[in-house]
């Protein structure tokens, strides 16, 4: 970890997406990661909120009552038990071929309905939103942008203040999101945040009474799926990647994994 000390003090442009750079490192949940961060919380969930809200007027959104109704059942479960602090929990299901979801900074959730015959069923939702909601709750978009800002200013002062009219601004959302100028096009995050989300995200469908081991089955159904489909386009497949790795990483923590779980439903009976 390198400790040089980023300190930005060029003023700051009053767009929406205006960031102030905080210099530091935070700390994973659960993980205990030490990550990069030069985006405060409070404007990674103002990102989060603006670019949700964006969505929803350019995505249709589902009507399907059953496919609502267990998408809002799964995430509450998850939210429960999930630390994100000033969460504004919202679950919304996108009509969408795409086998895709997502967990923006904020607590804001978005399920395709392509994805929801490989989940399956509820455990199997349950292991894909409490992987997703683990990218947000490791804050892996604002250390992604953090690593980019580094990246672009080589780790030194950058020369001015970036506005949300920047499209070097526009350029480091997109990339941390996934969102922006292409709605829906969820980046790849790199394999050392996928282990973590599927590490963090077990444990939360565990304390959430959902049987971890559906974790495990949704990302072979996942792997059969994507052979099918032969991979490609910008969906859930291209993100997230599966392989025997993936699969080893989650057997390896299921007897900690089903503790939890016993722990919980014990404790609901
Ligand atoms: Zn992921």
């Amino acid at each position: 970890m390198k400790t040089r000390i980023i300190r930005w003090l060029a003023p700051l442009g009053p767009g929406l997406l205006g960031l102030l750079l905080v210099a530091g490192c935070a700390t994973v949940p659960e993980t205990g990661r030490r990550q990069v961060m030069l985006v405060s919380g409070a404007q990674a969930t103002q990102l989060g909120l603006s670019s949700f809200e964006q969505m929803k007027k350019e995505q249709p959104i589902s009507k399907n009552a059953a496919a609502n109704a267990l998408v809002q059942k799964v995430g509450q479960r998850i939210a429960a038990v999930a630390p994100l602090p000033n969460a504004q929990w919202e679950f919304v299901v996108f009509e969408s071929k795409e086998a895709n979801a997502f967990c923006l900074p904020g607590g804001k959730v978005g399920v395709y309905t392509g994805i929801l015959p490989i989940t399956r069923d509820e455990a199997g939702l349950a292991a894909v939103i409490g992987h997703e909601v683990a990218h947000a709750v490791a804050q892996h978009g604002a250390e992604r942008m953090s690593q980019e800002i580094l990246r672009q200013t080589g780790g030194e002062l950058l020369a001015a203040g970036l506005s949300g009219s920047d499209p070097r601004t526009q350029a480091l959302v997109s990339l941390a999101y996934g969102v922006g100028t292409q709605v829906g096009a969820i980046l790849p995050y790199s394999r050392l945040h996928e282990s973590e989300a599927d590490e963090m995200g077990l444990f939360y469908m565990a304390r959430a009474g959902y049987d971890p081991q559906a974790a495990v089955e949704f990302w072979q159904r996942f792997s059969e799926y994507n052979q099918q489909a032969g991979g490609g386009g910008p969906s859930f497949l291209s993100t997230h990647p599966v392989d025997s790795v993936r699969i080893r990483q989650l057997q390896q923590l299921m007897p900690r994994a089903r503790e939890e779980y016993l722990k919980a439903t014990g404790a609901a009976r």
